[in-house]
């Protein structure tokens, strides 16, 4: 089959790899129909994730079609067709019954943090991922859910991340009636942060990056006000000034952290890049939110990176609350909201490309934000 193969920082290529094959009684092959490129993909892409091994077949968003399915399977057959969350998870540990998806503690033994994750390095779990023909799906009763009927398979495969990691992005922030919200960051994540604010009753969504294209978007897709940052001196005295001096009720970090600086860390002994700008949308949160406000982070870091003022979120009094989204959990209640009309996630998609032409697809997400906001892939048949 054709796969998104890793071969080194800034180099994927559509390669041809042999297909998957059930591993254990309660595994499916899923046939992908659709797949998308994701900001953390960038993180591999980047090199900024350590053990991304070359050959790792990249992808952690996809939907497609059951095509085969272990002897302990009971809740899928073959022809189903589902989004499958990107975490892969067991369903019973400790931390799935509190559904902490994302923390299952059965899927990556090796890792004292993070569970598992589709195509994300062997830091979370080494699974292959979705950017491919087909792909080995574990667990395969638990994660993948059915497909409604009347949900297009574009906001069926934003399902798997973007749509959820935007909500709880906006639900760790614990929005209360009329709360200004400032969201870091106008990609996918931050977008959906933002619409998801309004459902939860935010009177104000204030959205911050530095593309002209994406800040537009955010104004029309999210209605919101923006702040280009290029423009700003001190965010937190410019946030002030935009909300009578007081700060913002709730921030949201939808950046992480990103190639483009020059910071040095030491990972579990693989030296990373991350990005100066990573430090500063941290700063900018805690500094910009009100005192005993909160601050949810969902950009994503590498796992000793600790540039955060953590002083100045103790004497302020703020919450801090983050985590990698647990998909599942927030499926129902998105489902309804994309089939009442209240949420309209596929109009971010800007790019539907061939799986073939993946390695362009990746150079543009990466290097030409402002002209793109969601790739999705398309495989060949
Ligand atoms: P993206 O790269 O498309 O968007 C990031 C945006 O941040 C860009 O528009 C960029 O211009 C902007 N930006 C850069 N520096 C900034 C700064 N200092 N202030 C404000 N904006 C700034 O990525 P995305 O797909 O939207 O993902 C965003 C983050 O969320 C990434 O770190 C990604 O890894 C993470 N993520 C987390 C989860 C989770 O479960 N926690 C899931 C998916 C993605
Ligand atoms: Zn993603
Ligand atoms: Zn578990």
């Amino acid at each position: 089959m054709l796969a998104t193969t890793y071969r080194r920082p800034y180099r994927v290529s559509a390669r041809h790899v042999p297909d998957p094959v059930i591993e254990h009684p309660f595994d499916a092959i899923v046939r992908v129909l659709r797949s998308c490129i994701c900001g953390s993909d960038l993180h591999l892409y980047h090199g900024l994730v350590p053990d991304t091994r070359v050959g790792s077949i990249f992808g952690h968003e996809f939907v497609g079609e059951v095509v085969d399915v272990g002897s302990g399977v009971r809740n899928l057959k073959v022809g189903d067709r589902v989004l499958v969350p990107f975490n892969i998870f067991c369903g019973t540990c400790y931390f799935c019954q509190r559904e902490l998806y994302s923390n299952c503690h059965n899927v990556n033994p090796e890792a004292t943090a993070v569970g598992g994750i589709y195509g994300y390095s062997h830091t979370t779990g080494g699974y292959d991922g979705g950017q491919a023909e087909y792909v080995r799906v574990p667990f395969a009763d638990i994660g993948p859910t059915m497909i409604p009927p009347d949900i297009h398979i574009e906001d069926a495969v934003l399902l798997t991340d973007v749509v959820p990691t935007g909500y709880q992005a906006a639900e760790m922030g614990d929005i209360r009636e009329n709360d200004t919200v400032v969201v870091f960051g106008a990609g996918p994540i931050g977008l959906l942060a933002a619409r998801s604010a309004w459902l939860m009753g935010a009177g104000r969504v204030i959205v911050v990056d530095h593309v002209d294209y994406r800040l537009d978007f955010a104004r029309r897709f999210a209605h919101c006000e923006t702040v280009d940052f290029r423009s700003v001196g001190d965010m937190a005295i410019h946030i002030k000034k935009m909300t009578d001096g007081l700060g913002a009720d709730v921030c949201i970090d939808a950046v992480g952290c990103e190639a483009s600086g020059s910071v040095m860390q030491r990972v579990t002994g693989v030296t990373m890049k991350l990005q100066a700008g990573a430090a500063t949308v941290l700063h900018w949160a805690i500094n910009s939110v009100r005192k005993g406000g909160n601050v949810s982070i969902v950009g994503v870091y590498g796992p000793t990176f600790n540039a955060v003022p953590i002083g100045n979120a103790i004497n302020k009094g703020l919450t801090l609350r983050m985590n990698q989204a647990s998909v599942k959990r927030h499926l129902p209640r998105l489902i309804e909201h994309i089939q009442a009309g209240r949420l309209n996630p596929r109009e971010i998609i800007t790019h539907r490309v061939p799986l073939e032409e993946v390695s362009d697809a990746h150079e543009m997400f990466s290097g030409k934000k402002d002209q793109c906001i969601k790739t999705v892939l398309i495989p060949p048949g």
